[in-house]
């Protein structure tokens, strides 16, 4: 089936060959089949013409499937205007059906007196029931199937080249009629037998024709499974080569720079998690594997430190390290927290963005070459190929959402052994996502807060209660603290949130007077964009007034307030993450969603989950419940294997853990796949194998 082309089923020929593999891919019978169904139309039950329900409303009424015969043809008006109408009789009711095109070639093709299965939607008009081109079969036609029956993903292409859904499910419909009894399995049948899960050729069937909703559900089960299950798989064995392949930098001691730096220079007490997950790090990196470690934290958690003292061993160790950030200021933050901390102890810290002068940049370009540097921060200009180091031996991404796989990979050919790789994000990562998208890199949580830490109280007000919001703001400011107020992005409606961005922005000056106010907007010059950032910074300016700018990691712990203008038009996760530019000092912070008073229910359910808790990890969960892992998934995709086209990691998480647990037993008693029963599983996963770099080797 794998061999046979389509070219050769019934109704399709060279040229419908060559669409159906332009537009969709599909070659082989066995691609054919494959090609799943979006929808499906419910041919279950035969209708009854006196059964027609005549008060239900034109745009909701069904297809609806009814059998019997023609009693005669007629032809109306004329030119464009002319229509054939055939009297359709089912014993209970008589309906006209009626075409407007193909009217000779529709003429010929029923007869009257046959038997017809009849499917489409009925209108009544003037008291009489009509459909309009429906789909006909004669009865026991190969198309004259019952059950649910497949609605598949076409192109516009395809429609205007008469590929209809219809025809594609009558191909399928010939490759099922003759499948193989012997038919190939992709699932290794003990795996099937033991997960009970349907056999490919009954799947097949069950997925494009079930004969019922229970036999689609277990069809498409079947084929979720097997798809989560080579996805764990490969993820698996990965894991298990990079094990046992050695290729890292040893970092076998932990020196001066480390020890001088824990005993004189940290100005505070290490959290529990902060402790455990420098440990885990630490033992990464002296086993002599290359180390691929992800540190999700919540905003506030104290990533940067962790960050710190990672590259201090490595330093430690004569090798050097490089912290990339996605912003410029960020790198800039970054640099100077590090700087501060890092410099009395001797250790060289520069920092290189898009704007580092010319004479300093040849400064640390030699300093890399020579070693005299230690630590590089900077942004994506750290991974231009003019920088060369002397031995990388650490890389450091924070927001790691931020930068695309291919940044990374650059990275990574910067030296002939890879660099031990630390992911640093402040998205929670919900279990399912971790043990797909993130399955190959190790997790560190840093699941603790710095303590003394005050929760962020959270309150949502309509704008009736403006006046109190503003003389909250008024009272914070009073005591010289900063004060955030956000705004919608700039994009989907691009005049209208600059004008209300601009108009608050008016408001705000107004109401404040005497305060400084900055003000950013993704539009803005970086130039400009920085400047403001700046003035906020600084503290010379009390108020910015911004769009989702700021959303990633500044850090201005005398800020205590953040307003959220609009707030039912950001996603949960996006409100956390803005969330989290309040409340980083020891002060009490506030976050004030601001809102109409009329909002959908699920709007309001979003908003006030955000009211009752600061924790990350349960509104990341309740965000992908709410809208499917979204972004998340769609940033972090390039990382798998192939695309999911039935499972979803969202939804399927029991499926994802089951998978994952059979692929690790399949693993642990033939960990090379060379036994004959698995053999179907090693081919299987080789096919699907088509990577064209190893790109979870760095992500
Ligand atoms: P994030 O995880 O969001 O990157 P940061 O590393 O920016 O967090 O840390 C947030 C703030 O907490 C910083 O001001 C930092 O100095 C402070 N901090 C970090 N670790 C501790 C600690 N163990 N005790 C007290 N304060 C800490
Ligand atoms: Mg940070």
């Amino acid at each position: 089936m794998r061999e046979r082309d389509v070219m050769y089923l019934k109704s399709v020929g060279p040229a419908r060959a060559k669409l159906l593999k332009s537009e969709l891919g599909i070659s082989s019978c066995y691609d054919l089949v494959r090609h799943f169904p979006s929808n499906y139309v419910d041919r279950t039950t035969v209708h009854r013409i006196v059964d027609f329900p005549r008060d239900a409303d034109e745009r909701s009424m069904p297809s609806m499937l009814v059998r019997g015969r023609f009693i005669s043809f007629s032809v109306h008006g004329e030119g464009a205007k002319c229509r054939l109408v055939g009297l359709f009789s089912d014993g209970s009711g008589l309906m006209e059906i009626v075409w407007f095109k193909r009217i000779a070639e529709i003429r010929k093709a029923y007869l009257v007196g046959n038997d017809y299965m009849v499917f489409g939607k009925p209108t009544l008009f003037n008291g009489k029931w009509s459909m309009t081109h429906p789909e006909i079969d004669a009865v026991g036609a190969s198309t004259d199937t019952a059950g649910l029956r497949g609605v598949y993903p076409l192109t516009d292409r395809l429609r205007q080249r008469n590929i209809t859904s219809r025809l594609l499910f009558a191909l399928v419909k010939q490759v099922l009629d003759t499948l193989p009894s012997n038919l190939t399995e992709t699932l290794p049948p003990h795996i099937v037998s033991a997960n009970g899960l349907m056999p490919l050729a009954a799947a097949l069937h069950g997925i494009h024709n079930p004969q019922d909703a229970a036999m689609l559900a277990a069809a498409r089960n079947r084929f979720k499974w097997e798809e989560l299950f080579y996805l764990q798989l490969d993820i698996q064995r990965f894991c298990r080569n990079r094990a046992t392949s050695s290729g890292g930098h040893v970092f076998s001691r932990i020196g001066e720079y480390f020890n001088r730096f824990y005993k004189e220079c940290l100005p505070f007490e290490l959290t529990g998690a902060q402790k455990r997950v420098i440990r885990e790090i630490r033992q990464d990196t002296c086993t002599g594997r290359q180390m691929n470690r992800l540190v999700q934290g919540d905003v506030g958690s104290g990533k940067t430190l962790v960050a710190l003292m990672s590259m201090l061993i490595a330093v430690d160790n004569g090798y050097q390290a490089c912290l990339m950030a996605p912003t410029e200021i960020l790198a800039t933050q970054h640099f100077e927290t590090l700087n501060k901390m890092a410099a009395p102890i001797g250790v060289n810290i520069k920092l290189l963005t898009g704007s580092t002068p010319k004479r300093s940049r040849e400064v640390i370009h030699s300093q890399l070459t020579d070693g005299s540097l230690h630590i590089l921060v900077g942004t994506h200009a750290v991974i231009e190929d003019s920088v060369k180091f002397r031995n990388l031996g650490m890389v450091v991404i924070d927001e790691q959402h931020r930068f695309g796989v291919a940044q990374r990979a650059r990275l990574w050919a910067k030296n002939i052994v890879p660099p031990h790789v630390l992911v640093m994000t402040a998205t929670p990562i919900p279990r399912t996502l971790a043990l797909t998208v993130y399955g190959d890199l190790d997790l560190s949580v840093i699941d603790e807060l710095p303590p003394g830490r005050k929760p962020i109280t959270t309150l949502l007000r309509y704008d009736k209660q403006r006046l109190d919001v503003y003389k909250a703001i008024g009272a914070q400011l009073r005591q010289g603290r900063q004060v955030y107020i956000v705004y919608p992005l700039i994009e989907e409606n691009e005049k209208l949130d600059l004008k209300s961005l601009e108009e608050g922005y008016e408001i705000i000056c107004d109401t404040f007077r005497g305060y400084r106010v900055a003000y950013v907007h993704g539009r803005m010059k970086p130039e400009e964009k920085e400047y403001q950032m700046g003035l906020f910074a600084s503290g010379e300016a009390s108020i910015m007034v911004a769009t989702t700018v700021i959303e990633v990691g500044v850090n201005v712990p005398n800020a205590t307030t953040m307003v959220i203008e609009n707030a039912e038009r950001f996603g949960l996760s996006q409100l956390h993450q803005l969330r989290g530019r309040v409340g980083r000092g020891g002060d009490q912070s506030y976050c004030i969603l601001m809102s109409k008073p009329q909002m959908s229910k699920t709007t309001r359910e979003r908003l006030t989950l955000m009211t009752r808790t600061t924790d990350g990890f349960v509104i990341a969960e309740a965000d992908m419940k709410m809208r499917g892992p979204g972004d998340m998934e769609g940033t972090m995709q390039s990382g798998m294997l192939f695309d999911l086209k039935v499972a979803n990691i969202t939804r399927d998480g029991e499926l994802v853990e089951a998978t994952r647990n059979a692929a690790i037993a399949l693993l642990d008693s033939d960990p090379t796949l060379s036994r004959p029963e698995n053999a179907i599983a090693a081919r299987q996963l080789a096919l699907l194998t088509k990577r064209v770099a190893d790109w979870s080797r760095i992500s």
